[in-house]
């Protein structure tokens, strides 16, 4: 049997649900914080007290990589899944469940078994904002959420076999999904794979299924990457493209198979957050676009990462002079991340108005295309389609670069963009579209997952 891990707050029934559950499978039953104080000979407030946080979540990371992956059910301590080291052990080869209840009950259920405080904080108030402060890593450690507000341990136990044998969505639902796939644009061989996974007689229930949601996406590179490293981290997901120009159609299939997630690519990033219960306030917000849903426990909530994938390459450069050329969707993000970099940004658009509105949105200045001389940047982002295959069209002259000058090319394909090559042919230092996308798509990995996957080994799944 497949390891079954026990993810969510203290409170929610991880160690009798699981006990529950290691009698029904016939399985061995391994309580993570217990493992640890044995491992010690300490409680974890001493180990808290006497040697540190640090200290006590070394001894955890150790734990998680020494458990068993076969015919066990392990139930979590409620921090484990906030440190993605821990995810990627925990979720190799596992089926994870989360579970879940209100606050009121999860608050009766631990005054009738005292614990030690985590905080100097009321009870209700330490739950609520504990639990929030980690509902980001709960949902993207879990395969499956279940909620025990109302039930018993037996119950959720029974519950939970019938969820791991016949999976989270119908079979109405799936071959609904199957007559969309194959009316769509899905490839033979994709379509195939597809089929079997949703409603194949070797069907594996606890496989789920994601993608990206786009007219056109067929181009997309998520897929090949996203199922690259759900082999590598051996996780039960299968990526696939959801390509229709109706977003209401997708959504409907997203939501009827139990998506875990979506990536979001044009022209859906604006008009999917009316379908969306929640939207990130750090950049989704503010951008107004959104290129990651999540779905988790019946909530679908919506990220941006496409300005961290901006951000992360030009951190060294906070408070730079910048130019960022164009105002379309991947300029408002990239504007977004520049001014969070400090950098006193201009924006470049073929048409002014639209770099008005949007430098008004951010606090940047804007300008037309020829006054691109006068800036002396130190930094310019090119955010407009100049330069993507089949247009060999470069954004600046040769004379506008100067040696001194980083150019970001946006666009990564071709991945060596004229931009590109003409600046690293004047010494510039040059960041190409590809470590944006690397970026963006590691951001989305760790929405998705709660795993952290370095950039070299996307670079490599990537190239
Ligand atoms: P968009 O919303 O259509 O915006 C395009 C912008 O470019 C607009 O400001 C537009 O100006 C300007 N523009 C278009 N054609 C132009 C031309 N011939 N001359 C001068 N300006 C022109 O596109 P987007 O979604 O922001 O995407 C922009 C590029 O970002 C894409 O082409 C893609 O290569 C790149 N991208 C990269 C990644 C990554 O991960 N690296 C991810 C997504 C997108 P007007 O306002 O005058 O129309």
């Amino acid at each position: 049997m497949k390891r079954i891990v026990l993810t969510g707050f203290r409170g929610t029934g991880k160690t009798e649900i699981g006990k529950v559950l290691s009698s029904r499978l016939n399985a061995a039953f391994i309580d993570t914080d217990e493992l640890i104080e044995k491992k010690t000979g300490r409680s974890i407030p001493d180990i808290f007290h006497y040697e540190g946080e640090e200290r006590f979540r070394s001894i955890e990371r150790e734990v998680m990589a020494s458990l068993p992956q076969k015919d066990v059910i392990v139930s979590t301590g409620g921090g484990v899944v906030c440190n993605p080291k821990n995810m990627e052990y925990l979720r190799r080869n596992s089926t994870v469940i989360l579970l879940v209840a209100d606050i009121d009950t999860i608050e009766e259920r631990l005054l009738k078994k005292p614990r030690p405080p985590l905080t100097g904080l009321p009870l209700h108030k330490e739950i609520a904002e504990m639990m929030d402060r980690r509902r980001q890593n709960y949902y993207a450690s879990s395969d499956f959420c279940f909620d025990t507000t109302e039930t018993s341990a037996v119950i959720a136990g029974e519950k939970i076999i019938e969820l791991l044998n016949n999976g989270s969505s119908g079979q109405v639902q799936r071959n609904t999904a199957i007559a969309f796939f194959k009316s769509g644009r899905l490839p033979p061989v994709p379509l195939i794979k597809l089929t079997e996974i949703l409603t194949g007689p070797e069907r594996d229930p606890k496989t789920r299924i994601m993608g990206v949601a786009g007219f056109p996406c067929a181009h997309s590179r998520s897929p090949n990457l996203f199922n690259a490293l759900f082999e590598y981290y051996q996780l039960n997901f299968h990526y696939t493209w959801f390509e229709d120009p109706e977003l209401d159609e997708i959504m409907n299939i997203a939501r009827g198979i139990d998506a875990k997630g979506l990536s979001v690519t044009i022209p859906f990033k604006k008009d999917v957050i009316e379908y969306l219960d929640e939207i990130d306030e750090h950049g989704a917000q503010k951008i107004g676009a959104v290129n990651t849903v999540v779905f988790a426990c019946g909530t679908a909530i919506g990220y941006n990462t496409d300005w961290l994938g901006v951000r992360k390459p030009l951190v060294s450069m906070k408070g730079a002079k910048a130019v960022l050329l164009g105002a379309g969707g991947v300029a408002a993000g990239a504007a977004y991340a520049l001014t969070d970099l400090d950098m006193d940004v201009t924006i470049l658009n073929r048409t002014l108005e639209n770099a008005k509105i949007l430098a008004e949105r951010f606090g940047c200045k804007s300008a037309t295309w020829d006054e691109f001389d006068r800036i002396k940047p130190d930094l310019v982002v090119n955010a407009t389609p100049l330069g993507m295959q089949p247009d060999t069209r470069n954004p600046l002259r040769e004379d506008q670069l100067q040696k001194d000058m980083t150019v970001f090319d946006l666009v990564y394909t071709p991945p060596l963009t004229p931009l590109i090559e003409a600046a690293r042919a004047k010494g510039c230092p040059t960041i190409t579209g590809l470590e944006m996308f690397i970026e963006q798509a590691r951001e989305q990995f760790y929405l998705f997952f709660g795993i952290d996957v370095p950039a070299e080994k996307v670079r490599e799944l990537v190239q």
